[in-house]
């Protein structure tokens, strides 16, 4: 049988008038991946989940979910996928219980512990006989998300699903989704416009920018441009890079700006390096432990790096 990826979009595109909301965008998600939609505010991340869901006909290009194309309209592949998308709604007067016993039913759902269990998963609780309308904003995005697992979907859709949740909140929903992907091979679509939210988290992030996907980025990239390195300069750096390399250390050019190391030992005793060179009659003109700023780095990315320097 072939092995089809879970999502594969191609050229998807969406016109509202004159705008462009998602342009000619083409990503492959395959079984197990946590692929993050990353954007500033207006950036098509929205649109392309609702294109994703068939909630709304792209103007151009086309989706396929699990290698069936998707229509609007029922189909069965529904069944594999749970998704939240912009505000959770929920029946106000009905309780967090009543909520997700009501949802189960209109999936068809006959396990009558999956209820129960979202709402463990979920840390609903202290809430389950709290109608919806009385809930915190982040106790409402905690039922969308009940909602969105109580059929235990192969895929996953969220929109921004950290939004309204507090610092404990968004480390909770981080290991939820991490669970799911890595222990039961639920694979995960998910927008943000943090960064450093979805660095953790994330397999491969999708740099979205005025409908345009610009760039991809593996975790393992994105590590390393978060690592930090000691950044040196001397008055002869190429004799440097020789008493470096002798002492063990990976010395790299950094053009005008010297040199870079990346050596944890390095990084985490620069006193020590400063130290070998200034034995070589090498002193350094400057010495200094930096790391990229994932926001910085996210910036340059799509060309915005000037908001944050100025
Ligand atoms: P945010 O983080 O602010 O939610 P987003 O990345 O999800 O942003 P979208 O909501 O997909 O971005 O919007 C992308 C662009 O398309 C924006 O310029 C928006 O104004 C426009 N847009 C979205 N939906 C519509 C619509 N129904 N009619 C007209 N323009 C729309």
């Amino acid at each position: 049988m072939p092995v089809h990826p879970i999502i594969k979009a191609t050229s998807l595109t969406k016109r509202y008038g004159d705008t462009v909301a998602v342009d000619r965008l083409s990503l492959t998600v395959d079984r197990g991946e946590v692929y993050a939609l990353l954007g500033l505010n207006g950036a098509g991340k929205t649109t392309t989940i609702r294109m994703l869901l068939g909630m709304i006909r792209p103007s151009d290009g086309e989706v396929s979910l699990f290698g069936s194309p998707v229509r609007s309209g029922r189909s069965a592949m529904w069944a594999d996928v749970g998704y939240l998308v912009e505000t959770p709604a929920a029946y106000p007067d009905l309780t967090v219980t009543e909520n997700l016993r009501l949802a189960a039913r209109l999936r068809g759902l006959r396990d009558q512990h999956a209820v129960d269990d979202v709402v463990r998963r979920l840390d609903l609780g202290r809430h389950a006989e709290h109608r919806a309308r009385t809930l915190s904003l982040g106790n409402a995005r905690r039922l969308g998300l009940a909602k969105a697992l109580l059929h235990r979907p192969a895929l996953l859709i969220l929109d921004e699903p950290a939004n309204g949740l507090d610092p404990a909140g968004v480390a909770e929903i981080r290991h939820l989704l991490h669970d799911l992907a890595h222990e039961e091979g639920v694979t995960v679509v998910l927008s943000s416009h943090i960064l450093t939210e979805v660095a953790r988290i994330a397999t491969r992030i999708g740099v979205l920018d005025r409908g345009r996907l610009v760039r991809e980025v593996g975790a393992h990239e994105l590590s390393a441009q978060a690592r930090p390195r000691l950044n040196l300069s001397t008055r002869d750096d190429q004799a440097a890079v020789k008493s470096l390399r002798e002492a063990g250390f990976t010395p790299e050019s950094n053009g005008e700006a010297g040199l870079l190391l990346a050596d944890e030992r390095a990084v985490t005793r620069p006193d020590d390096v400063a130290a070998l060179l200034v034995e070589a009659g090498l002193a350094p003109t400057r010495l200094v432990v930096e790391q990229d700023d994932l926001e910085t780095y996210f910036l340059r990315l799509v060309g915005h790096a000037e908001t944050v320097t100025r």
